[in-house]
């Protein structure tokens, strides 16, 4: 969506297919960090995206068997925003899709699902589709972007897969005013959890060894308040309101990365050419980040009718460097905190490194800057600035 706004803003023809009718979908990463505000300021969407429902979440906390550390500090961030945004991702994409529909030269198709690439030889000419009520059809066009997340089929070519030691099980607690507030980790002996304030609730996430679903899941649902129970000493009777399985929803944690994302006339960014773990909460973030460096490349190209397998290269290499430092990132907090957690091999006190930083204010400005800026954020090309008063709603 951001890649589609911003080529609609260069004048590009850009044609979006959404395979749902909605982007209504429950524990979507919702975690807007400080690059991405400052993207959306400088697209002149800075102060509408403020006017939606969100909280702000200014420092992570971690309690590492029964230590309280503060983690990451987001209030010492540089520039204008100082925190993480918790937004429903359906109100961001929401808002792009109203943006770039403003623009002539972009369409979105929603309940329009791509079954597969059109391939002349080597060479990518476009997709083939079917709609929600059966229809089928071809799509041309000079080059496609695949950005359909970490299941893409439309990738191609050696993937590497990174060992996760988790999977994930999301699930709402219902937050009392006068309980913490902020993002807060605890991990102890064989667990690790996670939970974000989102006002009236947390989103939590309790982390499971891989592969351990449905034998964790037989242990019963007191055993799993319990449990969480202990995690977060903090709860009352919150953890009532779990009254089902159903209540706690599964998600298969991966992290790979694809080798060479791009081919004649595609392009993979996003999960489609990196699946991102849950850990930092960073994925949305970096998906954004290559939609910028994309456009920023490819928009004079593709209204020069130009675009080739170099320029698509030129997407690749801008990219790596910070897919590859984030997902090494992302690879140590499996290693060093939550196979520790899961596996039982967790120390009496919190690593040194992370005891350094939550003493040292300077030092916690660290991880906020990874988490919270990225490495090398991307900016808005000129071509697709705006003031707030140049919009047309
Ligand atoms: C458990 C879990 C928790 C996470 N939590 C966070 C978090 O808190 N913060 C964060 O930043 N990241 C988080 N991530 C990572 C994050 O979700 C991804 O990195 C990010 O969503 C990638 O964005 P994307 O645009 O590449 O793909 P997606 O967000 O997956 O979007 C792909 C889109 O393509 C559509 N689509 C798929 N197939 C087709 C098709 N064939 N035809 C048409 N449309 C199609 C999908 O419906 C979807 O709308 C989490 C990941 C997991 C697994």
């Amino acid at each position: 969506m951001m890649l589609g706004l911003l080529l609609a803003r260069a004048g590009v023809g850009v044609t979006v297919l959404e395979k749902h009718g909605d982007f209504l979908r429950d524990f979507r990463g919702d975690t807007v960090h400080a690059s991405t505000l400052t993207l959306l300021d400088e697209l002149g969407l800075g102060e509408r995206f403020a006017a939606l429902p969100h909280r702000h979440m200014s420092k992570m906390s971690l309690t590492y068997t029964g230590t309280v550390a503060t983690l990451a500090d987001f209030s010492l961030l540089k520039g204008p925003h100082k925190h993480i945004a918790m937004v429903p991702q359906w109100d961001l994409l929401d808002l792009l899709a109203d943006e770039a529909g403003t623009e002539p030269t972009f369409e979105l198709r929603m309940n329009t699902e791509v079954t597969e690439l059109i391939t002349a030889g080597e060479k990518v000419l476009g997709v083939r589709f079917k709609t929600a009520d059966g229809e089928t059809g071809e799509l041309r066009a000079p080059l496609t972007v695949s950005c359909e997340g970490r299941h893409s089929r439309l990738r191609r070519g050696a993937v590497r897969d990174y060992p996760v030691p988790m999977d994930v099980w999301w699930f709402r607690l219902p937050r009392l005013t006068d309980d913490i507030d902020g993002g807060v980790m605890s991990f102890t002996t064989g667990h690790a959890i996670v939970a974000f304030d989102r006002g009236d609730y947390f989103q939590a996430a309790y982390m499971i060894p891989k592969g351990s679903d449905a034998e964790l899941r037989a242990r019963g649902l007191p055993w799993f308040r319990e449990t969480v129970k202990e995690l977060f000493p903090w709860t009352r009777d919150q953890l009532d309101t779990i009254t089902s399985w159903d209540d706690v929803k599964f998600l298969n944690a991966k992290l790979d990365l694809l080798k060479t994302w791009y081919a004649d006339g595609l392009l993979c960014i996003g999960d489609a050419a990196h699946a991102m773990s849950p850990a930092g909460g960073v994925g949305i973030n970096l998906a954004i980040q290559d939609a910028v460096a994309a456009a920023a490349i490819l928009a004079g190209p593709l209204r020069r009718g130009t675009v080739s397998t170099g320029d698509l290269a030129r997407v690749q290499r801008r990219r790596t460097y910070p897919t590859v430092a984030t997902q090494a990132v992302q690879r140590l907090m499996h290693r060093v905190a939550i196979n520790h957690a899961l596996t039982g091999a967790i120390g009496d006190k919190p690593p040194a490194p992370v005891r350094l930083i939550s003493r040292t204010p300077l030092l916690r400005r660290l991880p906020g800057e990874i988490v919270g800026l990225g490495f090398r954020p991307e900016h808005i090309p000129a071509f697709a600035r705006r003031k707030p008063d140049q919009l047309s709603r």
